[in-house]
């Protein structure tokens, strides 16, 4: 679990800004779900037989009433039991994001970790697989907006359930005759969930894997209908995308589209976001059955992206620093700068680090300090200029040092000279 500290956090939120324009577009709306969630909602939401529920769950008792809770491993669960508790599709389908932390007790190591952070979009109440585009096409616009480049598309479909079940039961029949193959998670999953065993990460298996049935070949004429509109629109848009027939993703809801977004940039954690149609899950977890698609992304993965591609990212920086020689004049300077702040401008306070009694600090101290601050202008508070009912602004970052002198009662007048454009 990581700290994220300035200055990176402003790549954070460089980014969750992003999202949010974005999703604006999209006329996707936030929503905001708890951390902590009854551990039955995702045992039976993700299925039993996955890497998540088996061993990934923080999961702990409630000590007031014995309550079984998981810190949620990921958000669409959540989602699902907001939307059914308020009845949200009473009127129709609903656009939805979020942003959060997700836990899950995995191995840490590069792109991995126990508290990671997610941003997700989920279209509940829609069947069409102009929707399941949609979605892609977001992320696919997402990726564009961030600068990024190098990141694939994979495609695949899960059918549906009685495509499933033959396809399970060829799926058995194969990993039967090939059981000296098999590494005990296998075994174990060969009669509860087959299916998941495509999702192995041991490399001793992948070869094994890569000969498996392919549910594709099980398909029927519905689902391979619903699989060719979505790739005709991402066609229309020129999305590039390619069938991976082994991509099954981690959680049991899926059925119909499924989709990861994959780099070759970030070693084995390339996956930076996955997805797919869950058309089961609501009806599930106690609603009205109703189709859902969505996607979510690894935050961390996306970002080390950003940073390994070198893209430059907004760091904050205040518009000017105040300088202040005399402590005694902070009631009157503290005024000036709350009105330049209520006009819009970042003044960043000059304030002594360290132990009391040491006063303000030279005014050579101060200047470096304002310097380190990144800010375009230094406001000097000197008292000669206060006497006078005004404050010096100089220029620090075009190299020129030019000087003004302002009126501190006119403040709002000469806000906008202070703001930078660049
Ligand atoms: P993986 O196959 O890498 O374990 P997953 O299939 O478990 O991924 P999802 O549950 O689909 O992942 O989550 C969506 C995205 O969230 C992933 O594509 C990845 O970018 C990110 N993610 C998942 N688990 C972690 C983690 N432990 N640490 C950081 N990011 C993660
Ligand atoms: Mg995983």
């Amino acid at each position: 679990m990581n700290d994220i500290l300035p200055p990176d956090s402003a790549r954070w939120e460089w980014l969750e800004d992003k999202v949010r324009g974005l999703m604006q577009r999209y006329a996707y709306r936030n929503i905001r779900t708890p951390i902590v969630e009854p551990t039955p909602l995702f045992v039976r939401g993700l299925g039993e037989v996955t890497d998540i529920v088996e061993k990934e769950m923080y999961s702990f008792e409630d000590r007031l009433n014995g309550e079984q809770l998981t810190l949620r491993p990921e958000a669409t669960a959540g989602v699902v039991r907001a939307v059914v508790e308020s009845n949200l599709l009473y009127d129709g389908g609903k656009r939805l994001y979020y942003m959060g932390p997700m836990f899950r007790h995995e191995r840490p190591q590069r792109g991995r970790y126990r508290q990671f952070h997610q941003i997700g979009a989920e279209a509940l109440g829609f069947h069409g697989a102009e929707v399941d585009a949609e979605l892609i096409l977001l992320a696919d616009a997402l990726w564009k907006e961030l600068g990024l480049q190098n990141v694939r598309l994979e495609l695949n479909s899960l059918g549906q359930p009685e495509e499933r079940r033959a396809h399970r039961a060829a799926l058995i029949a194969y990993f039967e005759q090939n059981l000296e193959l098999l590494d005990e998670e296998a075994k174990r999953r060969l009669h509860s969930n087959p299916l998941r065993i495509l999702d192995t990460k041991n490399p001793a298996m992948q070869a094994l894997v890569q000969l498996a049935p392919r549910l594709l070949d099980f398909l029927g004429e519905a689902s391979r209908t619903h699989l060719d509109t979505v790739t005709s629109i991402l066609d229309a848009n020129g999305v590039a995308w390619s069938i991976n027939p082994r991509l099954v993703r981690g959680m049991d809801y899926y059925n119909l589209t499924v989709f990861e977004f994959i780099t070759d940039q970030l070693g084995s954690q390339g996956t930076i976001c996955g997805g797919g149609r869950y058309d089961y899950l609501i009806e599930q977890i106690g609603g009205k059955a109703a189709p859902a698609v969505g996607w979510a992304l690894g935050v961390e993965r996306v970002l080390e992206l950003v940073k390994e591609a070198g893209l430059a990212t907004v760091t904050p920086v205040p518009d000017a620093y105040a300088v202040v020689p005399d402590a005694a004049t902070l009631p009157l300077v503290s005024s000036v700068v709350q009105a330049l702040r209520g006009a819009g401008v970042s003044v960043q306070m000059h304030s002594p680090s360290g132990a009391a009694g040491e006063g303000m600090g030279s005014m050579k101290s101060q200047f470096k300090k304002a310097d380190a601050s990144g800010a375009r202008f230094a406001l000097i508070f000197g008292a000669d200029e206060l006497a006078q009912g005004q404050v010096t602004v100089k220029s620090l970052r075009d190299g020129s040092g030019a000087q003004t002198t302002q009126s501190l009662s006119a403040a709002a007048q000469w806000a906008t000279l202070l703001q930078s454009t660049d």
